[in-house]
């Protein structure tokens, strides 16, 4: 039986690494699940795969979440302390599938314990790749990747020498909004924002997407994760999603990695790995398929592709700066305070601003210095909501 905790259990990735979980409940010991509001689910969940431990990212949930497991023998804990305490539960694999920076801590204190991890929470790179992947090597522990691009780039890579890699691809669906006119993107709103043309995903990816901000994540992700140069990774805007990743050799190769849409195959990647196992997916029909199709992404459509360029150059803390701020203005859109092309601005602003103070390029990525230039990105960041033209 292989021990196992999935953060973030109660959200679309984790519903779906418990949902492979379940189809095999006599192979897995579920250690902990973790998750925010939804304790009903979250109750349910470690009912069902007799978890030893169910934690609510808040502490106002704590009594709800108790009653709810009252009969059984599950331990109930609150908070974000809570959540980190739960990673030093020893398991032979955890999944954080929390959303946002909040998923940093958890992930270092797993990688302490030497827990391989599957990482589908790409907030915690952008914003600290050299600590975290830092901490893996210093205690011996292995990093996944979850997010569908890097399990392809990841697949791709298998026997290859990163020496011989030329360049990565990551395809991007588009989003929500790659058909409006770029003048009409002004007046996008929430629900316009929230679905996704080919992804059942929560609902800030999704946005994420619409805003692409999630694939300008997902460059920072590449690079941090594969330790490739920036100008050696690009972005490809491929509409039907089925194509996820490409790697390029230095003898013209390019390794595709095509599959479903569905995120139980990377996540199932990386639950069995260095193995694959069956999985309950989609098999393609390419001849039904027919044709897939390429499209170079539209700068001006996609300002937040620009963005990452920029914090790749400037590298050092600019990655927590830039998530940051990210999350704050997506909190903001979210609120309906700010409107959609605003979120741009606010992370273009807060960088800015942070960078005109100095220190960031140069400063040593610890988890204080990471977590104080967090917090100053969002106080910064609700600053320019008033600065908005
Ligand atoms: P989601 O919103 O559906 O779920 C998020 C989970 O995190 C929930 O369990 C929630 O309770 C928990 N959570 C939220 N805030 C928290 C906090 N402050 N502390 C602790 N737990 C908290 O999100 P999702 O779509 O499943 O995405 C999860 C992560 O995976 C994100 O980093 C996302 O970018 C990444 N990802 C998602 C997909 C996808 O298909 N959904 C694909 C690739 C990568
Ligand atoms: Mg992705």
């Amino acid at each position: 039986m292989r021990r196992i905790t999935v953060f973030g259990a109660t959200g679309s990735v984790g519903q779906s690494a418990l949902d492979l979980v379940a189809r095999d409940a006599e192979g897995y010991d579920v250690v902990a699940l973790t998750g925010g509001r939804n304790v009903v689910q979250l109750a349910a969940d470690a009912r069902r795969l007799n978890a030893d431990l169910a934690v609510t990212c808040y502490p106002e949930c704590y009594k709800e979440l108790k009653d709810l497991l009252a009969d059984t023998e599950v331990e109930v804990a609150a908070g974000p302390d809570a959540i980190a305490q739960a990673a030093t539960r020893p398991v032979d694999w955890a999944l954080s599938a929390i959303v946002g920076a909040a998923g940093l801590v958890p992930g270092l204190e797993a990688l302490s314990h030497g827990t391989t991890l599957a990482l589908a929470n790409k907030e915690s790179l952008v914003t600290a790749g050299p600590l975290l992947l830092g901490r893996a090597k210093a205690y011996g522990a292995t990093v996944l990747p979850v997010d569908s691009e890097h399990s392809a780039v990841f697949q791709a890579l298998v026997g290859e020498h990163m020496a011989a890699v030329e360049r990565v691809i990551i395809t991007a669906s588009g989003g929500a909004f790659r058909d409006w006119p770029v003048e009409k993107l002004v007046t996008a709103t929430l629900a316009q924002a929230s679905s996704h043309p080919n992804w059942d995903m929560g609902q800030r990816i999704t946005i994420d997407s619409a805003s692409m901000f999630n694939k300008a994540m997902e460059l920072i992700e590449t690079k941090e994760f594969f330790n490739v140069s920036a100008d050696k990774i690009e972005v490809l805007i491929h509409r039907e999603s089925l194509i996820h990743a490409m790697v390029g050799f230095h003898d013209g190769a390019l390794m595709a990695h095509v599959g479903p849409p569905d995120m139980r195959h990377a996540i199932g990647y990386a639950l069995h790995w260095p193995e694959r196992k069956a999985l309950p997916v989609e098999r393609l029909d390419l001849a039904k398929i027919g044709s897939l199709t390429f499209e170079a992404p539209d700068d001006a459509r996609y300002p937040a592709l620009s963005i990452a360029k920029r914090v790749m150059a400037e590298g050092g803390l600019s990655g927590a700066v830039f998530n940051a701020a990210k999350e704050h203005a997506l909190d903001g859109f979210i609120a309906g305070d700010i409107g959609f092309l605003d979120m741009s601005k606010v992370v273009s602003m807060t960088l800015d601003k942070m960078s005109s103070l100095g220190g960031l390029q140069n400063a040593q990525i610890t988890l204080d210095n990471v977590l104080e230039t967090d917090r100053l990105a969002r106080i910064y960041a609700a600053e320019t909501f008033s600065q908005l033209g």
